[in-house]
């Protein structure tokens, strides 16, 4: 049987990327997938007159959803000159990760989406007016409407399957709202993985006729927004006395506040108001326990006196190779 090679990539879509993918058939027992092109005026990424865009294969995951040999090729996506294409932000991901790789920074995000009807209201709400207020929905189960679990549920196997570091899920505050957390996993391995995870999100809620949405306030007014939570450390943090590390990282992250902000999804400052779990996008603090600080130091961390950080901040419409990145650079940069 031949094998399905089902290619991944990030578009130019503006104001967000969003995902694409392409089935390219290959032998049987195929273990190196080539590179390979697509139409980039049909993406955002090129022009007309000079349309081909290159496919450039970075990792492969077992394909849960068709199952068997066939799977899934992650690619960034590169120029006919072999540079990376504008778009591609994986590239300089790769250099921050390999500058700061003595310092071994892990990874874990929390990606919150809210699952739509093709009508454009999340599960759960009805077709005029709005749900009972938040409260219950929050890891709530039956009696109170939680709607989409079949599409969780179905979405934590397929990761589990593709080999996605997959750490749990839950229903969300929101109706119609999920969080799946992708991690501890390096800063280019949790952002691949997360993007897959994406694919996989958006393809099985396709069987269900339901639309998956990452963006940040999909819902105006008293519902919670939705965030990519980015939880890191590097090696001194989790080590013993790593807390003095924690709070310099913090310090660090303070500094460059405004720079994050700008990188951290569009549409932060509507989701960063200050309220429902947040700091206002245009100030910046950090705590432990404290869901309304930019940066949060969990309890236990506290505790333990080593652990890691909570980034707050991040929408769930923002780009993990980005977020990753930066955290990383201003952190690490800041250590001696
Ligand atoms: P919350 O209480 O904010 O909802 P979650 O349990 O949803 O937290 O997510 C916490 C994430 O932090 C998980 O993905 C977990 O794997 C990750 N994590 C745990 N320890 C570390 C660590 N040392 N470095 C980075 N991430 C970590
Ligand atoms: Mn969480
Ligand atoms: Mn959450
Ligand atoms: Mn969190």
């Amino acid at each position: 049987m031949a094998i399905k090679a089902e290619y991944i990539w990030i578009d130019g879509a503006e104001p967000t990327p969003t995902l694409r993918s392409k089935t390219k058939i290959c032998e049987d027992g195929t273990t190196e997938f080539p590179i390979w092109g697509f139409d980039g005026s049909s993406t955002n990424q090129a022009t007309g007159d000079k349309s081909d865009c290159v496919l450039n294969p970075v990792r492969t995951f077992p394909d849960p959803i068709r199952g068997g040999d066939n799977v899934l090729v992650l690619c960034e996506v590169m120029l006919v000159d072999g540079k990376p294409h504008p778009t591609n932000t994986r590239f300089t991901a790769a250099r921050t990760a390999k500058k700061y790789k003595k310092h071994e920074p892990l990874f874990g995000i929390e990606q919150e989406y809210t699952m739509l009807r093709p009508n454009g209201n999340p599960l759960g709400f009805p077709d005029d007016g709005f749900p009972a207020p938040q409260g219950p929905y929050y890891c709530g189960v039956g009696e109170i409407a939680i709607t989409g679990r079949q599409i969780a549920e179905e979405h934590m196997d397929a990761c589990l399957a593709a080999g996605v570091g997959l750490s749990g899920i839950n229903a969300e505050v929101m109706p119609g709202q999920w969080e799946f957390q992708v991690g501890p996993r390096g800063l280019l391995e949790v952002a691949d993985e997360l993007w897959v995870a994406r694919w996989l999100l958006h393809r099985i809620a396709e069987d269900f006729g339901v639309v998956i949405s990452i963006d940040a306030k999909p819902v105006k007014g008293d519902w919670n927004g939705a965030g990519a939570h980015t939880n890191f450390s590097t090696k001194e943090m989790r080590e013993d006395g790593g807390y003095s590390y924690i709070e310099a990282g913090c310090k660090a992250l303070g500094e460059k506040a405004a720079l994050h902000i700008a990188n951290y999804g569009v549409g932060v400052e509507d989701r960063l108001t200050g309220a429902h779990e947040t700091q206002r996008y245009d100030q910046f603090s950090y705590g432990v326990s404290d869901r309304g600080a930019s940066i949060r130091i969990p309890w236990q961390v506290s505790v333990d006196k080593k652990g890691y950080l909570e980034d707050r901040r991040p929408n769930g419409n923002m780009d993990p190779y980005v977020v990753a990145r930066l955290v990383t650079d201003t952190v690490c940069s800041a250590m001696k």
